[in-house]
């Protein structure tokens, strides 16, 4: 948190003074330090992810417990995202911020995403479960198809019985390996996110650009970040309280690091690693739980993306004077859904998947591809918030699944 904190203080206050591509040596030092938190831990996400897929899956069939706990994790995802996205909607609609802009003008905007529609965007999802070549797709950071590899290997393995007991073994060692890697890389997190966090707010020019961009769009911002603050502070707390049994205050103490991690680097799946070592070491979760529960919900439980991506879409069709329907709201709700488990848990990648929902309400897509122009400038700031929040949800599922999902006690893996 202070490394965040110091490092928007850094970037503000010298961020003007910066010319591109000119850095004094201490701005590129922090940069250096950033880029090299950021690499850390995306070069552990691919091997982590693989091995804590396949313990995850080998665990949960030795305590016979697979199909409720599937249970338990959909509904939880499926219910939260719905959720957020009627809050981003409600809230939205009561704030009205799009009738109070002024349409912008010029070409077509800067963002040319596919135009998909609703059901070819599903498909296109349904296609990155099944990569044809894993390596490509573990090269490509595509999470979820990796996520389909080792759920399958997994449970062909628990299926050996004895025979494949060694190679659970062996792969319980390397995940413990990766564990030890991950505390390094937690232990440098301060000065990696001083350096991202500097470096990122001084290239957008500093506190003055900031607040002026912000200002540009603040009724938009706030009501983003309104109803992010309601699901994040209020929702998703009274499930953890009611649900899951568990102190809210207590529980974020215990992630901490996780929230502050993925507020830095805009991505969950770079943020798994952290994640999954607050779960077992700070607040006490079952290994198979965390193992099953994290990668997952980085991958396809986004509350925040889904949320964000039904205000942004309302805002932008009210800016340019489109007043949707009852029936189109629905139609965004659902397709907001579905954008935000679509999309990948990297950086700025709820602006991609909204020109599906966009097709979804008939919003005609240049439109749509200036609106997404006209909120981009302020998207990297947002894109923090709700990936902090995306991963609140993570771990407030992993609580809810380890009281309701579990049958009998966890708390190994694999021995
Ligand atoms: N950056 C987000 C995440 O990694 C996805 C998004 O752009 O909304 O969770």
């Amino acid at each position: 948190m202070s490394g965040a904190l110091l490092g928007f203080v850094i970037g503000g206050f010298f961020g003007p003074h910066w010319k591109a591509n000119d850095w004094p040596f201490f701005i590129q030092f922090l940069a250096l330090l950033g880029e090299v938190f950021m690499n850390l831990l995306r070069m552990l996400v691919v091997p982590f992810v693989i091995t804590s897929m396949i313990l995850g899956m080998t665990s949960m069939g030795r305590q016979g417990r697979v199909g409720r706990l599937l249970g338990v994790t959909f509904t939880y995802y499926m219910v939260t995202t719905i959720l957020a996205v009627i809050l981003g909607i409600v809230v939205v609609l009561v704030v009205d911020p799009g009738g109070r802009y002024a349409v912008p003008g010029g070409t077509a905007g800067v963002v040319h995403a596919e135009q998909l529609l609703w059901y070819e965007a599903l498909f296109k999802t349904v296609r990155s479960l099944f990569p044809d070549n894993i390596f490509q797709a573990a090269a490509q950071g595509q999470i979820l198809g990796l996520i389909t590899f080792s759920l399958i290997f997994g449970a062909i393995l628990r299926r050996l019985g004895e025979r494949g007991e060694m190679l659970v073994r062996v792969i319980d060692v390397v995940n413990d390996v990766l564990m030890t890697f991950v505390h390094g890389v937690i232990w440098l997190a301060p000065l990696g996110i001083l350096g991202l966090v500097a470096t990122k707010t001084g290239a957008a020019g500093g506190f003055s650009s900031v607040i002026s961009d912000l200002r540009a769009l603040s009724l938009y911002a706030i009501t983003v970040l309104a109803g992010l603050g309601v699901h994040a502070v209020i929702v998703l707390p009274a499930i953890l309280w009611g649900v899951a049994r568990r102190n809210p205050i207590q529980h974020l103490r215990h992630f901490s690091e996780a929230v502050v991690t993925a507020f830095s680097t805009a991505s969950s799946a770079a943020t798994i690693p952290v994640t999954t070592a607050n779960a077992l070491d700070k607040a006490g979760f079952g290994k198979s739980n965390a193992q099953f529960v994290l990668p997952l919900g980085a991958t396809i439980n986004m509350d925040g993306t889904a949320l964000y991506e039904a205000v942004a879409v309302i805002f932008i069709a009210s800016t340019f004077g489109i007043k949707l329907g009852i029936t189109q709201i629905v139609v965004v709700a659902l397709t907001a859904t579905l954008a935000a488990i679509g999309a990948a848990a990297i950086p700025h990648a709820g602006l991609v998947t909204m020109v599906m929902v966009f097709a979804a309400a008939d919003v005609p897509p240049d439109i749509a591809n200036k609106g997404i122009a006209m909120i981009l400038t302020i998207d990297w700031i947002l894109d923090r918030f709700r990936t902090a929040v995306n991963v609140w949800g993570d771990t407030v599922g992993l609580a809810v699944v380890e009281r309701l999902g579990s049958v009998g006690s966890d708390g190994e893996s694999s021995d």
